[in-house]
């Protein structure tokens, strides 16, 4: 009886170890491979912003490998049927085609347009900084979509947060705003 019992631990304890041991990579695969990503895409070599099926490459690498496919493209539905080369992209490097970490660094070191204020590294909680227009308009990054930001970056310059409220408050109530500096002295 005794003998029995053993066994079933060392059997149990053996399952317990070895299904931790394929769930860390499963893990590690979903967490690595969530998120919006932008790619270059192979037959227009044009920005295009794709996700992949994160659970799903979860599970590939718990059995054994992660396997890759995407759930969503801006080139879709019209490419639905594409052969999904990009997706060699995301494999070398999946850290650097995320969108959040593209942005992250076109940010970092930059100040902003208005304040001058420098940009740190982004971070998720934090109120999402702007950009100014051309056409002197600020909007938020995360207004635009991801295929844009590419071309955008290289038009745009970076607004914070603040600025951004206090531009586009400017803009839509011109006549609210008082222009301190423009008020007449008070004669005394
Ligand atoms: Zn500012």
């Amino acid at each position: 009886m005794t003998g029995t019992i053993l066994v079933a631990i060392v059997v149990v304890t053996l399952a317990v170890g070895l299904f931790v041991f394929r769930a860390i990579p499963a893990v590690r695969a979903y967490f690595g491979y969530r998120g919006k990503r932008l790619i270059t895409c192979p037959e227009t070599h044009k920005a295009a912003a794709v996700d992949v099926a994160a659970g799903e490459a979860a599970v590939g690498a718990f059995l054994s490998e992660p396997t890759l496919r995407l759930t969503q493209c801006s080139r879709w539905p019209e490419r639905q049927n594409c052969g999904q080369e990009c997706l060699q992209q995301i494999e070398v490097n999946p850290e650097n085609c995320l969108v959040w970490n593209i942005v992250s660094k076109w940010y970092e070191g930059k100040q902003c347009v208005f304040c001058h204020k420098a940009f740190g590294n982004l971070h998720h909680l934090d109120h999402a900084p702007a950009l100014l227009s051309p056409d002197r308009k600020t909007v938020e990054w995360r207004e635009l979509r991801p295929e844009q930001l590419p071309e955008v970056f290289s038009t745009h310059q970076p607004v914070c947060w603040n600025c951004h409220v206090a531009e586009t408050f400017r803009r839509l109530h011109p006549e609210l705003v008082v222009n301190r500096e423009l008020e007449p002295k008070r004669m005394m």
